[in-house]
């Protein structure tokens, strides 16, 4: 299968050699989809408008090229980007910190809610290139004065979408207005609801629409899985994988070319013939690689995107792909590295749980739903390896000549006085040293394929869940829970949206209706929230006030209870 995207580089843009040089130590091989389209744009100062969600390699999109434009000898706010929560700030403030690594007095500041106001003050007070914020605290700096936007020259909305869904996008438009009026724009947003499309029409005069391709073809060959898995228990959800899944030949697929040599080097200590294949090798050496994966010399390869283009190994009957691929188009090509001369092939992806929407892209283009795999049990391994250990004894029964060592284990259990099922178990529990037939592992943690508690997931919680609408939410039941904040502390709508899906870490989505009254308010949300995490909402602020948030038993005031009007959030 060949493929009609040429290979890229990052250095074919005109990005300054600091930039390229961070990018050659994170282990970048190539641009991402996104990246290709919207770097060179950037570049030459044009507006765009993305239509890209989380996963796509978005942050590196805008940062690289705006960084490449920045004034080295100007200390003061440069760029700007809003985005809907504090963990999204901080996580685009530490890229633009990797990317800028290699840039001499280089500055970004993540402004958010819930932030002791002194620090950022006295970092804005020093000088900041860069400046990544909430929307509700861009604000406050704009109003203490303590932010200036008179050196602006790029602004990026980062999940615009979400900022809309939040209840952000009145603020979002007040900085908006702030900025200087020949600001270059970059909006980047999953989907594009039409308020976002009249924000970008009124303030993206002349953007370029940035979309990544949607082609796909037919893979019926070849099954294909899904698990959900968090970042810091990948590497043991595939040991599992391996462990149950039997294969021939696979490919593993990861982001850059050092996982590449990271995880095959972590497989071979761990027992596997697997070896690395990317960009960075000779061809030599990547012919050298290909060849023996095709004799069976080699049963895994850990590829980047690059490196396993036009792979064509029959023997391999699994891929998985470890980092979840940027769109839907690579996503294709590297599943065909299977089922190849009409075999069957298996193909299991990894999801995170912020790679949530990427997946139902996949799934929306591909038009086939992805089967639910969990990640193999204890008790799985365990009746894996012992059917293993048969067959290991039942071959060395049939293959070696054991009259000696018979004679040595007769005498060792008449000498012993030791029954001879003891004996054997004792043998086999030493040869299974390594790999014990009894394996103490724990569950790896609960994800569920939609998004709803997104921290302490647990697993806990009803599953009635149906789709529901465009948006692709989901009709969970919910419960209703008072706070103790209310109309007389200015509390508006966003605000509790603000704090809920930051402090709790509940996608936005699944806030449902909300009712200030004067002295309290009253929120949906969905039931089964962790005792930890109401715990930890209690002692969160709102307008300097503890909300002291707890399940609300009383009759809604007003109204039936089950069917309240949704209050428009501001
Ligand atoms: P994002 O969509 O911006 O959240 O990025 C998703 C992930 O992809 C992040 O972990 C990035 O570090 C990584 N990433 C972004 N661009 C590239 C690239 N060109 N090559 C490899 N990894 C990348």
């Amino acid at each position: 299968m060949s493929t009609d995207r040429s290979a890229q580089d990052f250095a074919a843009f005109q990005l300054p050699s600091t930039i390229l040089n961070a990018l050659t130590d994170l282990g970048y091989e190539q641009p991402t989809p996104i990246q290709t389209k919207s770097i060179p744009l950037l570049l030459s100062g044009k507006s765009i408008l993305g239509v890209a969600q989380t996963g796509t390699g978005k942050t590196a999109a805008f940062a690289l090229p705006l960084l490449g434009r920045l004034d080295p000898e100007l200390q003061a706010p440069q760029v700007i980007i809003l985005a809907p929560t504090r963990e999204l700030a901080i996580q685009v403030a530490e890229a633009f910190k990797s990317y800028a690594k290699y840039l001499d007095n280089f500055s970004v500041l993540p402004v958010y809610g819930g932030q002791d106001m002194r620090t950022q003050l006295r970092a804005l007070k020093r000088g900041v290139q860069v400046v990544v914020g909430t929307p509700g605290r861009v604000l406050d700096h704009l109003d203490r004065k303590s932010l200036d936007l008179s050196n602006i020259r790029g602004v990026v909305l980062d999940e615009a979408d979400e900022m809309l869904r939040m209840g952000f996008i009145d603020d979002v438009e007040s900085i908006l207005s702030n900025a200087p009026a020949d600001c270059q724009y970059a909006l980047f947003s999953a989907t594009m609801p039409p308020t976002i499309r009249r924000v970008a029409e009124r303030y993206l005069k002349d953007a370029e629409e940035v979309r990544i391709s949607a082609k796909t073809s037919t893979v019926e060959r070849i099954s294909q899985h899904v698990l959900m898995v968090d970042n810091a228990h990948k590497l043991d959800a595939l040991t599992r994988v391996l462990e149950v899944e039997p294969f021939d030949g696979m490919i593993i697929f990861v982001r850059t070319k050092s996982e590449t040599v990271e995880l095959s080097e972590k497989l071979q200590a761990r027992g596997f013939t697997a070896d690395a294949l990317n960009g960075d090798q000779t061809q030599a050496t990547r012919e050298n690689t290909i060849a023996r994966l095709k004799k069976g010399l080699l049963d895994i390869v850990v590829a980047t995107d690059v490196a396993a283009r036009g792979l064509d190994v029959e023997r391999i009957g699994l891929v998985l792909n470890y980092d979840i691929p940027y769109d839907t188009e690579s996503y294709v090509h590297r599943i065909g590295r299977t089922g190849r001369a009409g075999r069957e092939g298996k193909a299991i992806l990894f999801v995170t749980p912020k790679e949530r929407r990427l997946l139902r892209d996949i799934e929306s283009h591909t038009k086939q739903e992805l089967q639910s795999y969990e990640a193999p049990s204890a008790e799985q391994i365990s009746e894996q390896r012992i059917q293993q250990f048969n067959q290991n004894v039942l071959d060395t029964l049939e293959s070696q000549n054991l009259e000696p060592v018979k004679k040595v284990v007769l005498e060792f259990i008449d000498n012993h006085e030791i029954g001879l099922e003891d004996a054997v178990a004792a043998l086999a529990f030493q040869l299974q040293v390594e790999q014990p037939l009894f394996p103490v592992l724990k569950d790896l943690p609960q994800i569920d394929r939609s998004a709803r508690f997104k921290k302490n997931q647990d697993g806990r919680g009803g599953n009635k869940r149906r789709g529901r609408g465009e948006r692709g939410e989901d009709d969970i039941p919910m419960e209703r829970y008072r706070l103790e904040v209310g109309r007389k502390h200015k509390v508006m709508p966003k605000d509790i949206v603000g704090a809920i899906a930051n402090e709790a870490d509940i996608d936005s989505r699944y806030i449902g209706h909300i009712s200030i009254h004067e002295n309290f308010t009253l929120v949906d949300l969905p039931t089964g929230m962790p005792p930890e995490l109401l715990k930890h909402l209690q002692n969160v602020r709102i307008k300097q006030q503890p909300i002291k948030i707890a399940k609300d038993s009383k009759p809604f005031p007003g109204g039936k209870r089950g069917a309240p009007k949704r209050q428009r959030r501001k």
